[in-house]
């Protein structure tokens, strides 16, 4: 196990304030603020119809889609774009993705899917607020070490094969030197321990060899926009197994996120509207980016 009692303590401090009633109530604040502000697109989701019942009339590039959408007809919504709203553009811009419109509007049926659990949909609306972040932001709030905690576990794995034991605690500090910072675009993607997980991951699920990082960490537009946004919610699913693992300071183990995925799925295709669309979703994995 890495780090000193202190570093976990701090992180422990830390997430205890993410789950106090303090910041739940900000939470609850938010999804306030954020539902009366796309008033517009919660509309579209209709009163106490799934998101299932409210899409099945509606195709894709389809007129009714785009006003629904684009929240035309009320001037309020008119110049609405999902890119221009702060931290939805400033992750994207961190992460180095150029944001599609199409994209992110179906990432805005993701929020409430009733088939992930709290803590999910929790990760789910904070990773669509721009709100989660690595190690190198939390150690703002205290004693945190803001290097990867995946590289520091593998070079301290390292280590004890080149020295024969344990490093001390000047061997662990030169060593950290050069491990990257723990930012978004690390912890998510270019982590060779998390590329390593995503590519085992792909190909056991799709057969997929090479990840494609837009696809993977935004999504993309398949048929219609309830599998464009399935498709998000399993690649989402995916990093938030793996922020699990980050969180519990271990390293991620692939099979298991192979598996809890593959359950994952097969619960979503279980709702009687969507039996028998699964093979879409994969055709959506597999096809042109
Ligand atoms: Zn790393």
């Amino acid at each position: 196990m890495w780090g000193s009692l202190h570093t976990n303590e701090a992180l422990a401090n830390f997430q205890q304030y993410l789950s106090s009633a303090n910041f739940s109530h900000k939470l609850r604040g938010s999804i306030k603020y954020i539902r009366a502000k796309y008033k517009a697109i919660w509309e579209m989701r209709g009163k106490g119809k799934s998101i299932t019942e409210w899409l099945a009339p509606i195709k894709k590039g389809s007129k009714k889609l785009r006003n629904l959408m684009s929240g035309r007809g009320s001037r309020q919504y008119r110049n609405f774009t999902f890119e221009r709203i702060k931290p939805i553009h400033s992750l994207w811009e961190k992460m180095g993705i150029v944001p599609s419109e199409g994209i992110l509007a179906c990432s805005m049926l993701v929020w409430n899917i009733k088939e992930a659990d709290t803590d999910f949909r929790q990760f789910a609306f904070r990773w669509y607020q721009g709100m989660i972040h690595g190690n190198t932001v939390i150690s703002h709030f205290g004693d945190v070490d803001r290097k990867c905690t995946f590289c520091k576990i593998k070079k301290i794995e390292e280590l004890v094969i080149s020295l024969g034991r344990d490093p001390d605690h000047d061997e662990r500090a030169l060593a950290f030197l050069t491990i990257p910072d723990e930012n978004r675009p690390h912890i998510f993607w270019e982590c060779p321990t998390v590329m390593v997980t995503v590519t085992f991951v792909l190909d056991k699920l799709w057969g997929i060899q090479v990840p494609e990082k837009k696809t993977f960490l935004m999504g993309k537009v398949g048929q219609n926009m309830e599998l464009s946004s399935i498709f998000q919610l399993v690649n989402l699913f995916i990093r938030y197994k793996i922020w699990n693992y980050k969180l519990a300071g271990i390293l991620p183990k692939p099979g298991m996120i192979v598996h809890e995925t593959e359950r994952f799925i097969s619960e979503i295709f279980k709702k009687p509207d969507l039996r028998g669309q699964q093979p879409l979703l994969r055709q959506l994995a597999l096809g042109p980016v």
